[in-house]
C-alpha cells in the first residue's frame, strides 16, 4: 500500500508540512468549510466518494492527535463538530465515518493532525 510505505516514510519532527501551504493558499485545494480556526477540504486521494479532511488552521504542537494537551480541547472539540457539518454539507449524516491515523504504526504520513471524514458508500468493520 502507498499509504503504508509514505506512513513508514515521515517521522513526527514537527517540520512544517504540505498542510501549511494548503492553510496558506499556497498550493491548490478544493475547500469544502472555513472558518477561523478550521478549514476542511478534499482529500487529493480519496478512498470513498466524499472524503474530506478536517484541520486546525493553527497546529500549535497537535502534530498528532498523541500529542494533544489540555490547552488543545476547544479546537479538538471544534474540529469534531466541523466533521459534522462537512457530512451535513455532503448529504451523508446518515452515515460516515471520521478517523485519525495517529503515528507510523497507525498509517499517520502528514503530521499536522487532520480528522479523515468518509462516507458516500458502504463502510466495512473493522478497517484496515
Ligand atoms: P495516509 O497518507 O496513510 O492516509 P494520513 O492519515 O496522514 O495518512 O493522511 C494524509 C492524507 O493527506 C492522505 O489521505 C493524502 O491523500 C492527503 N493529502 C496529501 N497531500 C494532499 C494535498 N495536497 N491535498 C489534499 N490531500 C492531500
Amino acid at each position: 500500500h502507498n499509504e503504508e510505505a509514505a506512513a513508514k516514510a515521515a517521522a513526527d519532527t514537527g517540520a512544517p508540512t504540505i498542510f501549511d501551504k494548503i492553510i496558506a493558499k499556497e498550493i491548490p485545494s478544493d475547500t469544502v468549510y472555513e472558518d477561523d480556526n478550521v478549514l476542511a477540504f478534499r482529500d487529493i486521494n480519496p478512498q470513498a466518494p466524499v472524503h474530506v479532511l478536517v484541520i486546525p488552521k493553527f497546529r500549535d504542537g497537535l502534530t498528532s492527535l498523541g500529542k494533544a494537551e489540555p490547552k488543545h480541547v476547544e479546537i479538538l472539540g471544534q474540529l469534531l463538530y466541523v466533521s459534522k457539518i462537512v457530512a451535513e454539507k455532503e448529504g451523508i449524516l446518515d452515515g460516515f465515518r471520521v478517523v485519525i491515523n495517529n503515528g507510523a504504526e497507525g498509517c499517520q504520513s502528514v503530521y499536522h493532525l487532520h480528522l479523515h471524514v468518509l462516507g458516500g458508500r458502504q463502510m466495512k468493520w473493522p478497517p484496515g
